[in-house]
């Protein structure tokens, strides 16, 4: 059995419904999905796609370029509306650093800041967070480090980094997840953390509608291929595919106390 614990189902992309790409991953074992927020408005459509079944739970968050027109306290007040709102939403974010700059993006200290307050938000509700980083290494060290002592947990999702940082990471208590981007050539360093890994550390994801598997590069990513990712950890883990979908699954369910 699999879950997916990161995908963007509510995603326009997406020219089918929910209901048929749920019924099209469960011929793959895929039984849950973790639907991830990054705006007010996709907040709002991932609670409400939450509500409709039962393996469906999400977060809500604010990614590091969106929303950049409103102010930092009117978001945190969105957020809380949202965590109000349903009992679904198992955790917040996606979050964190992405860097270079967007044009009109957020400026490195203005995105350290709306991390914070999500981490924040987090521990005063008892949820984990979900983590983006994109070449944000030290600025997110530094907030997990702060925020980890005073009994935050979450998730590195879609890991890219090295086995030091992912130590690091490891090291305050965070899982990693995998996406398909260890299927991709030129790999070497991260498979390396994929290796090292221990089995009750990580997480599978699939970042759809982004980061189709290698086989399907430039297509729509689905939940269904979170198989691929499973199927690549359990090669170079030299295990079986169901104890890395068995472990990753137990993982999931235990961070996202789902
Ligand atoms: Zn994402």
């Amino acid at each position: 059995m699999l879950i997916d614990s990161h995908c963007h189902l509510v995603h326009e992309k997406y020219k089918e419904s929910i209901e048929e790409i749920i019924k099209d991953a469960k011929k793959f074992g895929v039984e849950k999905f973790i639907i991830v927020g990054t705006s007010i408005e996709e907040n709002k459509k991932a609670i409400e796609a939450s509500g409709k079944s039962e393996k469906i739970f999400c977060s809500v968050g604010i990614y590091p370029h969106e929303n950049i027109e409103i102010s930092l306290s009117d978001l945190k007040k969105s957020l809380e509306e949202n965590l109000k709102s349903s009992k679904r939403v198992v955790a917040i974010g996606e979050t964190g650093i992405e860097m270079p700059l967007w044009e009109n993006g957020r400026t490195l200290d203005k995105q350290v800041e709306l991390l914070e307050m999500h981490l924040n938000l987090a521990l005063e509700n008892k949820l984990p967070v979900i983590i983006h980083n994109r070449n944000g290494n030290e600025e997110v060290y530094a907030l997990l480090k702060k925020y980890s002592e005073k009994g935050l947990s979450g998730v590195m999702h879609c890991f890219t980094s090295d086995w030091d940082y992912a130590q690091m990471i490891l090291d305050l208590g965070f899982c990693i997840s995998f996406t398909n981007i260890i299927t991709y050539p030129k790999k070497e360093q991260l498979l390396e953390v994929v290796k090292n890994i221990p089995m009750d550390k990580f997480l599978l994801e699939t970042d759809a509608p982004y980061l189709p598997p290698q086989s399907l590069r430039g297509e729509i990513n689905y939940p269904k291929y979170v198989k691929i990712v499973a199927e690549k950890v359990a090669q170079v883990k030299q295990k079986t595919l169901d104890e890395v979908s068995e472990c990753s699954y137990q993982n999931t369910c235990k961070l996202f106390k789902i």
